[in-house]
């Protein structure tokens, strides 16, 4: 299951080489410190980053930060819908990843989107606005889409799984030009939203008919705050027997490394600074030293202040896991 790096490279470019550095890329990498000190290597790495001015900013503030990967959403994550993509726009996008050290993006579908809603209308706004994110995805060859599995709203578990997978199947076989893999993200459990029980994600995935198609992202703060503890080596190394037993650890794609200010079980999502939350250094450093994940793309979605310095702690903390 070979997944793509980065947007199809020009003859003869070499990754390291030449950051263009163009009028907008400039003014936002201006904003931020110098690069950091330590490089990731193999290791794909990074912070969930924000494209006010534009998606190529999304880029410039990724690599100002040494990240060798990012996550964006394309669109305004909190509207239906957005303006088609114009040529430009994804041109100018795909040679910035091409002239960054960043070597894999996903995306992250708007928070609006419920797959699991019983209401007709929320359905087909829910069905249009993952056509745009399928559509925008792959005009941008970003491999991967990451979307909340949804909240039934009072139905029932099971109902809600069959709508998300029925509906899915459909927007799957509606986009067979699209080669971008949908993540379902686990979730915290808040209210009724699906995705916050192994067990959820084993049955979204067996109800999707193009498997191939789709695959599992886990965020750090959900998996806490939905019970699954990984404080100790114990705990750690059970919740992990825990999932592959019943998801299987080849589904799992991606990592969202938060950290979170609520207790274990808590099912309220808080993401806080990896380290300063609830789950503390330890969880994480089982995490960056696990060798069954080292070629998982990680990206922090942790709170953001106005200069990129959270970010940067996050990632120097994470970094420093690596090295012991
Ligand atoms: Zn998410
Ligand atoms: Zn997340």
């Amino acid at each position: 299951m070979a997944t793509r790096r980065g947007p199809p490279k020009p003859a003869g470019q070499r990754r390291e080489e030449s950051r263009s550095r163009g009028p907008k890329k400039k003014s936002v990498a201006m904003q931020m410190g110098s690069p950091p000190s330590w490089t990731w290597g193999d290791r794909l790495v990074g912070v969930h980053c924000s494209t006010a001015g534009g998606l190529v900013t999304g880029i410039a503030r990724g690599a100002a930060l040494g990240c060798t990967a990012i996550q964006l959403f394309t669109k305004n994550n909190n509207r239906w819908l957005a303006p088609p993509l114009a040529g430009e726009e994804i041109r100018a996008f795909l040679t910035a990843w091409t002239d960054s050290p960043i070597r894999f993006i996903m995306a992250h579908a708007g928070y609006l989107i419920n797959l699991a809603s019983p209401d007709q209308k929320i359905t087909e706004q829910s069905m249009e606005s993952m056509r745009t994110e399928i559509l925008r995805a792959e005009m941008l060859k970003i491999p991967f889409l990451v979307i909340h599995p949804g909240s039934h709203k009072g139905t029932s578990e099971g109902l809600g799984i069959r709508y998300i997978t029925d509906r899915l199947n459909i927007l799957l076989d509606e986009s067979t030009f699209s080669n971008t893999r949908i993540l379902f993200e686990g979730t915290a459990g808040q209210g009724q939203c699906i995705g916050h029980r192994f067990e959820h994600l084993r049955d979204l995935l067996a109800g999707v008919r193009d498997i191939d198609r789709v695959g599992i992202c886990l965020d750090t703060a959900h998996l806490f705050a939905a019970g699954y503890d990984f404080r100790t080596a114990s705990t750690y190394a059970a919740m992990w027997e825990q999932f592959e037993a019943i998801v299987g650890l080849k589904w799992l794609y991606a990592l969202h490394l938060n950290d979170t200010t609520r207790e274990l079980g808590a099912r309220v999502d808080r993401h806080s600074h990896i380290g300063e939350g609830m789950l503390g250094a330890r969880a994480f450093g089982f995490l960056m030293r696990d060798e069954r994940l080292h070629h998982l793309p990680m990206v922090c979605e942790t709170p953001k202040g106005k200069t990129d310095v959270e970010d940067r702690t996050n990632l120097e903390k994470l970094y420093r896991m690596t090295q012991r």
